[in-house]
């Protein structure tokens, strides 16, 4: 669809237009945008972030935290002992636990909660 060509019916009158920004539960007020695609000729339409490479880290948290096919939002707990330099190994290795996920992918989603900010 970003190429500008319809997946469902193949034509190539694609058009791009804002769509409904997602809002982060952190906090109300920041929304990242959305971009939707709307094919003319068959009415598919498709939305995609605006700007993934800006909003990645963002995205990883709050409302998004949850992955598609399983894993878990970062517990009250894990995001005291990240917020703490001195038990950000622990936040890791709760997390960790809590969702069931390796180390690497914990580092991550400590490192995304970290990134988006407190
Ligand atoms: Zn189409």
């Amino acid at each position: 669809m970003k190429s500008g060509m319809c997946p469902k019916c193949g034509s190539r009158d694609v058009r791009i237009t804002p769509g409904e920004p997602i809002s982060l539960s952190y906090s109300r007020v920041e929304l990242v945008p959305l971009l939707k695609y709307v094919c003319l000729q068959c009415g598919f339409v498709e939305e995609y972030v605006a700007h993934p490479d800006r909003d990645r880290a963002r995205l990883a948290t709050g409302d998004l935290a949850c992955r598609a096919g399983g894993a878990v939002p970062l517990s009250d707990e894990v995001m005291r002992l990240a917020r703490d330099p001195t038990t950000r190994d622990q936040a890791i290795a709760v997390y960790s636990q809590q969702a069931g996920v390796g180390r690497e992918e914990a580092t991550k989603a400590v490192e995304a909660y970290l990134a988006f900010g407190k």
